[in-house]
Parts: C-alpha cells; sequence; structure tokens
C-alpha cells in the first residue's frame, strides 16, 4: 500500500478559523483573513472543534493518492459518501503482468497458504487472460479476479469527512488495509494541519464520541503508526 499526499488546500488552518469567525463578525473578509494571527487560529478552530461546529472545516480539502490496495479495500473505503473518488477502470484497462494481488498477513504468515494462493492467483490471471483472448470483453473477464486484486484510488476528503472517517476506521478493530489507510492518512494530515485535527482519531479517544465496537478490543487506542 501506497499513500501520499496529492493536493491540499492551502493555508487551510487560516480558511477554516476565517470562516468560522466571520459568522460572527461585520470586519471586511479580506482585513479579518489577514489579522487573524496563528494563537488567534488556534483558538478558534479549538472552540469550533469543541463546539461541534463542524461546518466550517468543509472548507479544507485534502486529496491523496493510494495505490496497491485491494478491492475488499475499495469496497469499504467507497461507502464514505462524503468523500470523491477515482478508481482505476478494469473496463478500459486490462489486467496485466503488473497487476498486484494484495495478501494479509495471516496468510504471509503461513508458508503453505501462501503458496496455495500464489498458484490460485496465476490461475485466475491465466483463465483471465485466456478469456480475453476469445474476444471476451475484458468488463466481463474481470469477473473470474478475486478481491485481492490491486487497484489505485485517488481520494479527497474534507477536514470534517476525514474526522468522521477517522473515528471509525482508526478504530482496532476495523479491518486491517482499511485501519492503515485511515491511521496513515490522520499521521500525514495530522502533520499538515495539527488544528483541523485536534482530538481526531477513533471514537474511543474522542472526546464526544463512543465506541462503535462496544469495547470489544479490551484496550485503548494503539497509535500504530
Ligand atoms: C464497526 C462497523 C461495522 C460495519 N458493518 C457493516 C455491515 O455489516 N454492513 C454494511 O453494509 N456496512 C457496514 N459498515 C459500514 C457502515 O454501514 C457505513 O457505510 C460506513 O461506515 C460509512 O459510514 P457513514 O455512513 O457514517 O459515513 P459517510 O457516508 O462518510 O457519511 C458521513 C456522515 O454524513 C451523513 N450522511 C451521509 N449520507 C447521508 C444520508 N443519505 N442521509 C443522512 N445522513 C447522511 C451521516 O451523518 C454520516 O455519518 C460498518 C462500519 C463500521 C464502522
Amino acid at each position: 500500500m501506497k499513500i501520499y499526499n496529492l493536493k491540499f488546500t492551502n493555508d487551510a488552518e487560516r480558511l477554516c478559523a476565517l470562516a468560522a469567525i466571520s459568522c460572527h463578525s461585520t470586519v471586511d473578509i479580506n482585513e479579518l483573513y489577514n489579522k487573524l494571527s496563528s494563537k488567534d487560529i488556534s483558538n478558534i478552530l479549538r472552540k469550533v472543534i469543541l463546539s461541534r461546529h463542524f461546518s466550517v472545516l468543509e472548507h479544507a480539502n485534502f486529496t491523496f493518492s493510494i495505490t496497491d490496495v485491494s478491492r475488499v479495500l475499495l469496497a469499504q473505503l467507497t461507502r464514505h459518501r462524503i468523500a470523491t473518488f477515482s478508481v482505476q477502470s478494469q473496463r478500459y484497462v486490462k489486467l496485466d503482468d503488473t497487476s498486484t494481488f494484495v495478501i494479509p498477513d495471516s496468510i504471509k504468515n503461513n508458508k503453505l497458504l501462501l503458496s496455495k494462493c500464489k498458484s490460485f492467483f496465476k490461475q485466475a490471471s491465466l483463465l483471465y487472460d485466456e478469456l480475453v483472448k476469445k474476444e471476451i470483453p475484458i468488463e466481463d473477464a474481470r469477473y473470474v479476479m478475486p478481491n485481492s486484486l490491486g487497484t489505485r484510488i485517488i481520494l479527497t476528503m474534507n477536514a470534517r469527512e476525514l474526522r468522521h472517517f477517522f473515528s471509525l476506521r482508526c478504530c482496532n478493530k476495523t479491518q486491517y488495509e482499511l485501519r492503515n489507510i485511515a491511521c496513515k492518512i490522520l499521521k500525514i494530515v495530522k502533520q499538515k494541519t495539527p488544528l483541523l485535527f485536534f482530538k481526531a482519531g477513533p471514537n474511543c479517544i474522542n472526546v464526544n464520541g463512543k465506541c462503535c465496537e462496544y469495547l470489544s478490543c479490551g484496550m485503548p487506542w494503539k497509535k500504530n503508526t
């Protein structure tokens, strides 16, 4: 799995702080924007988050490139409806030798099962090639490929949706690939814009949150990022 930031809103913390303060001010917007000190921005965003005035965080957008993830991951990630996705097409892009398969550690750690999986992936790829050679359209041939098949995604979320995403998907109980993505993105955005992601993380550490897994992990959130 590879993730990197393609594009973030410029000066996102100042922008969101401005949005919040503009709701309560008659001062010219440009003047307000330039007048905000770092301390003002920090105080305003802290208040925004503690009072759950989250809509102002929607002004900050974050776009990532995500590659070498499975279609298992894709199915779960795309349930987040406030995000925007662009996913490599299997109707237009023919699978070939560069196609990858994502294998969880639980399988990788068992040599015999790993080799069985690899031979199954090889068989699936051979069957796909045979179907395509026999003029089955690639959009139909893809039906023989497993969920582990790698894909690539361009993902955009605003800061409010990211916070929601982290609250659900940084949880210790989340499926490993999805949790890895969520934790990696949390680390990137926290470094870049810490004020927007103050108190962001899984529900168990979130000031107003509740555990959505009935505390079944039995432990406080473990940072493994
Ligand atoms: C622990 C866990 C278990 C899960 N188990 C299953 C499962 O067994 N089966 C399954 O199908 N899915 C399951 N899911 C996925 C889950 O149902 C959601 O699809 C996914 O987590 C996205 O959450 P969301 O809808 O809150 O987020 P988003 O789609 O990102 O939406 C963000 C928020 O916007 C608001 N919103 C968005 N769309 C609407 C709308 N149409 N109407 C009103 N408000 C809206 C809501 O407040 C929502 O929380 C599970 C998720 C978790 C975390």
